[in-house]
């Protein structure tokens, strides 16, 4: 039998009467009248808009845009007005559960807190005390892991893994620090409202609906902006273009080089920009000489002449156009010199903090509460790829299979379903049988709790507080997530989860015991208060004078030069190329389809899958099947199959066919975050499939780990036979 078995949680578990929560009878928000108007922050996704919440006889009737935050300007996207959906979710963890095995079959059995929070106490532990701190990882995502963080540098762990690193954005975060020396933060600094041509790779905004990147963006079509969009799949900023670039699959870097190489031998670029902003140049120049037009149509099969066209109309808008660096860019394995491709062609367009192009944005400075760190705490997660600025999760994976450099045995998993966002499933499927420890933190009973050793249920983000969220979009904010209602069943923020876990761990005294004086007392330091928060929901500062550069104004980067590295000596030191070199992505066996995916406007992956307000819009994933192509393979729109990958791996539910002429011929696409297996997802199970099924090779970014996952493969099959 399986060390750890993937466990469903029984109805029965499901049963428990609704647990008193914690003492907030005398929050001025939950005593207030039974209808109200609650402001705080959605999450939804990781997006962060403010929200306000309308309350009617105890219950969450709608939830609006806040008119006030500059991440909503009181607007939000479909699934930030379904947050009720999630709240309400009759498939909500109810309570903590146990793994136990009686007459030798596992099963999860419900308990206190107490029992719960005792049994890690217990076996951290033992675990710490006989591998040390470094045996412990946790990966999270989300605003709400910021306590658990405190807790475990408290206690001395300090391996914390967020997929959006590996598995979304970090190519890019590397990228720009080498060019520019920062990267471009979340939400993006990037002035796309006022761009005038705007180069959108692969970034399909409108389906990918991030509130203000969106509103931004229809902001920028209303203005005329001159927009190209490169995607194998018309999309539907395709259908907003001036030029929609269907390219190959995997040759974006070509297209990237051969722009670049016109903007320099045409002199297009801004020349007052480069010469004193940049190092680097002559460097660039050589290694695109190759880069012709023709050169890049025989890779990406987009014609020279369009090529040629549309670099000079890059050329010819400047500084006033942006090439948008995109935000899940974990594509082909050559993630991070792609990126650094389109940051050397923002820095040749001399767009850097000048209207439409690449901002910084500064937060609101609110100081933090300093919480005691273990001072001889293992210091880091040594990655074996150099330019790694915090550990990809896949490595740990590995890691906790082999056991080396030193064992990995017990993870902390806070609001994210790895089974789902890693890519290779059998081997995150082999580490977690490698742990002695597994702790799954999360609102629903999302895959990776079947796995886990005990299962903490956290409210969800209508019932807590968090941390301040002090950020930036243009204008330097600080914002409150605080409870609309009161948390149903046995669950608890995970703010009050780490402080329990906290007295178990021997630091009673790390937390404050009241979540709303500590919030306070943050906000004190800076003039505001609790009270004022939890009325106006945000407080915002104006727009810093100096958003956009003056001319002439002297820049200096971090960078080792003080300038925007075109030519990267940190790449070269590192013993990887200084100017990003094209190399041409594997090919399909034959009779197989690229499969690409991507995401659906109205769900975040499979976070939002299961909630039944926005399963309403979007029940199921479709895949996109070129219709010349699929009618020669013989399918039809609107059947059903299955997908087997280039290693024979089978999707594990079928998938509604789509023919259209809006994709190439060598690929197919799907949303990602459906095609869950797990019956304790009542609405979600068996809906649509998963990519991440058949998502079994990983190409490696050997910059900084990033698990590029474009390169993998399927062909049909209507068999329901493995
Ligand atoms: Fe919520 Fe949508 Fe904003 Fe994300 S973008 S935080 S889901 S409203």
């Amino acid at each position: 039998m399986k060390r750890r078995q993937f466990l469903k949680i029984s109805s029965a578990l499901f049963a428990s009467a609704a647990a008193p929560g914690l003492s907030w009878e005398n929050s001025p928000v939950l005593a207030a009248p039974e209808e109200r108007v609650v402001p705080s922050i959605c999450e939804l996704c990781f997006w962060r808009c403010g929200i306000q919440a309308q309350v009617k006889e105890g219950r969450v009737a709608q939830i609006t845009g806040h008119p006030k935050h500059p991440l909503s300007n009181g607007k939000l996207c479909p699934r930030g007005v379904g947050g009720t959906g999630l709240l309400y979710d009759p498939d909500r963890l109810r309570q903590p559960l146990i793994r136990e095995e009686v007459d030798g079959k596992q099963q999860f059995r419900p308990a206190t807190w107490d029992e719960a929070l005792d049994l890690i106490a217990e076996r951290l532990g033992y675990l710490t005390a006989f591998y040390g701190t470094e045996s412990v990882a946790m990966f999270n995502h989300g605003f709400g892991a910021s306590f658990f963080k405190t807790l475990f540098k408290a206690y001395g762990i300090h391996t914390f893994s967020a997929p959006s690193y590996a598995q979304c954005r970090g190519p890019r975060q590397e990228a720009f620090k080498l060019t520019y020396g920062h990267g471009l933060g979340s939400p993006e600094a990037l002035d796309v409202a006022h761009s005038k041509c705007l180069v959108l790779l692969g970034t399909h905004l409108g389906e990918n609906m991030h509130n203000t990147a969106v509103q931004d963006f229809t902001e920028a079509v209303a203005r005329g902006c001159h927009l190209i969009v490169v995607d194998p799949r018309f999309s539907t900023a395709a259908g907003k273009a001036r030029e929609w670039l269907p390219i190959k699959p995997g040759t974006d870097l070509a297209l990237l080089l051969s722009w670049i190489r016109t903007l320099i031998e045409e002199e297009l670029y801004d020349r007052d920009f480069v010469e004193v902003n940049t190092v680097g140049l002559e460097e660039v120049r050589a290694a695109v000489a190759h880069a012709t037009p023709e050169w890049a149509a025989a890779q990406t099969g987009i014609r020279a002449e369009r090529i040629l066209a549309t670099a000079r109309d890059l050329g010819r808008y400047r500084n006033e156009a942006l090439v948008h660096p995109g935000r899940r860019v974990v594509w082909y394995g050559d993630d991070t010199q792609r990126e650094r491709a389109i940051a050397i062609l923002n820095a040749l367009l001399g767009n850097y903090r000048h209207p439409g192009g690449l901002l910084r944005f500064s937060g609101f400075s609110v100081p933090s509460v300093k919480f005691p760190e273990e001072k001889n705490a293992f210091a880091s997660f040594s990655s074996r790829f150099p330019l790694a600025s915090a550990p990809p999760a896949n490595e740990l994976v590995e890691q906790t299979v082999s056991g080396d450099p030193y064992p990995i045995k017990a993870w902390f998993v806070y609001g994210t379903n790895l089974i789902h966002a890693l890519g290779d499933q059998a081997r995150t499927l082999q580490a977690i049988e490698a742990l002695d420890l597994l702790v799954a933190i999360d609102v629903l009973p999302m895959e990776i709790t079947g796995y886990a050793d005990v299962v903490l249920p956290e409210c969800t983000y209508l019932e807590r507080y968090d941390d301040l969220d002090t950020r930036s979009y243009r204008t330097p904010y600080v914002a409150l997530r605080q409870p609309v209602v009161k948390p149903m069943y046995d669950s608890l923020p995970g703010h009050e989860i780490a402080r329990r876990l906290a007295g178990k761990l021997g630091m009673p005294d790390l937390f404050p015991d009241d979540m709303e004086a500590y919030l306070d007392g943050r906000l004190q330091q800076v003039g505001l208060s609790l009270q004022q928060l939890q009325v106006e929901g945000v407080v915002s500062q104006p727009e810093p004078e100096d958003l956009y550069r003056q001319p002439a104004e002297p820049l200096r980067f971090r960078t080792p030069s003080g300038k925007i590295e075109l030519a990267s000596a940190q790449l070269a030191q590192a013993g990887f190329d200084a100017v990003p070199r094209y190399t041409p992505p594997p090919a399909a066996p034959p009779g197989y389809f690229r499969l690409l995916h991507g995401r659906a406007p109205m769900h975040t992956f499979g976070r939002t899958a299961n909630n039944r307000m926005l399963g309403e819009l979007m029940p199921e994933n479709e895949l996109w099947v070129n219709a010349v192509t699929g009618k020669d393979v013989g399918l039809k729109s609107g059947e059903y199959v299955y997908l087997v990958n280039q290693d024979g791996v089978r999707s594990r539910t079928p998938i509604k066919v789509r023919l259209t002429e809006r994709i190439r011929p060598e690929a197919v696409y799907m949303a990602h975050g459906f095609g869950h297996t797990d019956p304790r997802l009542k609405f979600a199970a068996g809906k649509g499939a998963s990519d991440a099924d058949l998502i079994t090779h990983l190409s490696l970014d050997p910059i900084m780990g990033g698990t590029g996952m474009n390169n993998n493969f399927v062909t049909f099959t209507r068999s329901a036979e493995s």
